[in-house]
C-alpha cells in the first residue's frame, strides 16, 4: 500500500513520520493509500517552510505578468486531467462523479480569475496631494502563506487561495485534509510540470501537529483555513496571537425560506438538490427549510417526492446522484442527530437511516431524510448536521422567517424562494448571512466574488476568492514623494 509523500522544495519527499492513517473509500471501506500522521510531521512542515522561504527572494521580484504565466498552463493541465482528478475525488470523498467534475470546474475558475492579478493588483495614485507632492499605494507580497483544507471539496478549496497567493508574489504551503489527500497529490503532479522556482508551492500531510507548526512558525505570514467552526475559531485565535494574517472559514446551518408565491415544482427540485447534493456535506447545503403561509402542505409533498427520488450509491456508478458520507463516525453522528430531532419533538417524514446499497453494504450511506416541526428551542435546530437531512419548519410570515434566520449563530448562506421582488429585496437587505440566494439553492459565489461567510461561519476580514484574495495576499505600502525643483540637478 502506497504511503503518500510530501511535495517539498520541488521534489517528492518521504515524511519523517512513519505512523500513518488509512485513506479510505467511504463507499466500501477499501483502503486507497496511507497518509503520514503524527508528531514527526512537524519536521516535514519545517522543511517546507524553509523551502518556501528560500523560494520567495527570487519570486517576489518576477514581474506579475510573468508570475501568472504558469497559471495559464495550470488551467490547461487541470482541464486535461479533470476526469482523472474527479475520479479520485469520488473515490476518497464519496460524492457523485458529476459533482466531482463540477467541483473541479469551480477550482479552475479560480485559476482563471487569478490570471487577472496584473490588473487586480494595480493600485492607487494621487497627484499633487499638496503642491508638488504625490502619494501612491503599492501592493507587495506577504511571504510564506499556508492553507489548511477540509475534506468536503478536496479539488476546489485549495484553489480559493493558491493561485492568488503565488500570483501576488508569495510562496505557498498546502496541508490537505488527512481524509482526502489523494486529489491534491494528483494536482501536485501537474504543479510539478510548471516552470516555477523550487519550493514555491509545497504540500505537507498530517493533522493537528502540522497545523500547529504552521500557526506558530515565525516565517509563515498568512493562514487560510476552511473547516468546522470550532477549529476555525482556534486557528484564528492562535494564528492572530502569533501576529499572522488569518482568514478562517467555518461551519454552517443554512436556512431557506419558501414563500407561498414561490413556484412549487421548481423550488422543490432546487431545495432538494441543495439539501441532498454531496450528501449534505456542503457548507452551503440547505438545512432548515422554512415554509411560510398556506402553501406548506403542497411544498411538503413536492419536497418529499424530490427527496425519495434521489438515487444513492457509489459515485462512480451510472446515474448515482448521492454518495456516502465521509466516515462511519459521520454516518452514526448523522443518524444520532435524526434521533435527537425526534426526541426533541419532530416528526420523521422520511427516514434515511439503515440505508443499505447492494454491492456496497459496508459503505457510509445515509439516504435522504426529512424531519417536520423541528423544535425551535431544541439543539438540532442550531446544529450543523453535515448530512442529507432536511428540517421543515412552518412559519406564518416573512418577518417571522427573517427573525428565525437572524437567530442563527452561523451566517454562511440564507435563501429565499418567492415571485415577489419586494419580498426578495426585504430578505436580501435584512438577512444576517454573507451569501444570499434568491430563488437559488446553493448561493456559491463565483471566483470573482468573495466567499462571504459571516458570524460563526467566518473569522477574519478578507474572504477567499477574487479581489478579497488579492487583498489578503498582499500588504499595502503607501509612498509620499516630493521632488523639489531646487534639489534636481540640471544636466
Ligand atoms: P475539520 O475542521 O475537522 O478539518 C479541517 C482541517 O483542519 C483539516 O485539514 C484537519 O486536518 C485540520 N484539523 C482538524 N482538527 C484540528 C485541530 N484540532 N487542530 C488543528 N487542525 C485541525 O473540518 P472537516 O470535517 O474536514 O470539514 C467539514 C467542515 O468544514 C464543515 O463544518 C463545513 O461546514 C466546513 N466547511 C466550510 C466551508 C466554508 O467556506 N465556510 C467550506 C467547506 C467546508
Amino acid at each position: 500500500m502506497e504511503v503518500l509523500k510530501n511535495y517539498i522544495d520541488g521534489r517528492w519527499m518521504e515524511s519523517h513520520e512513519k505512523a500513518t492513517l488509512d485513506v479510505v473509500n467511504p463507499a466500501n471501506q477499501e483502503v486507497l493509500a496511507r497518509v503520514p500522521f503524527g508528531k514527526k510531521t512537524v519536521s516535514d512542515v519545517n522543511d517546507a517552510v524553509k523551502a518556501a522561504t528560500q523560494a520567495l527572494g527570487e519570486w517576489r521580484n518576477v514581474p506579475v505578468m510573468r508570475r501568472v504565466q504558469p497559471l495559464y498552463k495550470l488551467k490547461l493541465l487541470l482541464e486535461e486531467h479533470t476526469q482523472e482528478i474527479a475520479r479520485l475525488i469520488t473515490l476518497e470523498c464519496g460524492k457523485s462523479f458529476a459533482e466531482s467534475v463540477a467541483e473541479m470546474q469551480r477550482g479552475i475558475e479560480n485559476v482563471e480569475t487569478a490570471c487577472s492579478t496584473p490588473i487586480l493588483m494595480q493600485s492607487e495614485f494621487s497627484e499633487n496631494i499638496a503642491s508638488g507632492i504625490d502619494e501612491f499605494m503599492i501592493r507587495q507580497p506577504l511571504g510564506v502563506c499556508a492553507c489548511i483544507a477540509p475534506f468536503n471539496f478536496p479539488g476546489m478549496i485549495p484553489f480559493w487561495f493558491l493561485p492568488y497567493a503565488i500570483a501576488c508574489g508569495n510562496s505557498f504551503i498546502l496541508k490537505p485534509s488527512e481524509k482526502v489527500p489523494l486529489t491534491m497529490m494528483k494536482v501536485f503532479e501537474l504543479i510539478d510540470q510548471l516552470d516555477l522556482p523550487r519550493g514555491l508551492i509545497n504540500l505537507v500531510h498530517g493533522g493537528k501537529e502540522s497545523v500547529d507548526t504552521l500557526l506558530d512558525h515565525k516565517e509563515v505570514k498568512a493562514i487560510s483555513f476552511v473547516g468546522s467552526t470550532a477549529i476555525a475559531r482556534y486557528i484564528y485565535q492562535r494564528g492572530a496571537a502569533n501576529g499572522k494574517r488569518v482568514q478562517a472559514q467555518g461551519g454552517a446551518k443554512n436556512p431557506v425560506v419558501i414563500m407561498p408565491d414561490a413556484d412549487i415544482e421548481m423550488t422543490a427540485k432546487i431545495v432538494a438538490d441543495s439539501v441532498y447534493g454531496c450528501a449534505g456535506q456542503r457548507c452551503l447545503a440547505a438545512s432548515n427549510i422554512v415554509t411560510v403561509g398556506d402553501s406548506r402542505g403542497v411544498i411538503k409533498e413536492a419536497l418529499l417526492e424530490a427527496a425519495k427520488n434521489k438515487t444513492t450509491g457509489f459515485g462512480l456508478d451510472e446515474g448515482i446522484e448521492m454518495g456516502p458520507v465521509i466516515t462511519p463516525g459521520s454516518k452514526s453522528r448523522i443518524e444520532d442527530l435524526i434521533a435527537k430531532g425526534v426526541d426533541e419533538g419532530a416528526k420523521l417524514l422520511l427516514d434515511g437511516r439503515k440505508a443499505s446499497i447492494r454491492g456496497y453494504e459496508t459503505g457510509n450511506f445515509v439516504k435522504p431524510s426529512i424531519l417536520e416541526n423541528v423544535a425551535l428551542d431544541g439543539e438540532l435546530i442550531h446544529t450543523e448536521i453535515f448530512g442529507p437531512v432536511m428540517s421543515l419548519l412552518p412559519m406564518d410570515s416573512l418577518d417571522q422567517a427573517i427573525d428565525f434566520v437572524n437567530g442563527n449563530t452561523y451566517g454562511n448562506m440564507a435563501c429565499l424562494f418567492t415571485s415577489s421582488g419586494l419580498n426578495a429585496r426585504t430578505f436580501r437587505s435584512r438577512a444576517n448571512a454573507g451569501n444570499i440566494g434568491i430563488n437559488i439553492g446553493v448561493a456559491a459565489p463565483m471566483a470573482q466574488f468573495p466567499f462571504s461567510g459571516w458570524n460563526d461561519s467566518f473569522f477574519g476580514d478578507l474572504h477567499g476568492q477574487g479581489r478579497h484574495a488579492i487583498e489578503f495576499f498582499t500588504q499595502t505600502k503607501v509612498v509620499i514623494e516630493r521632488w523639489p525643483k531646487e534639489w534636481t540637478r540640471k544636466f
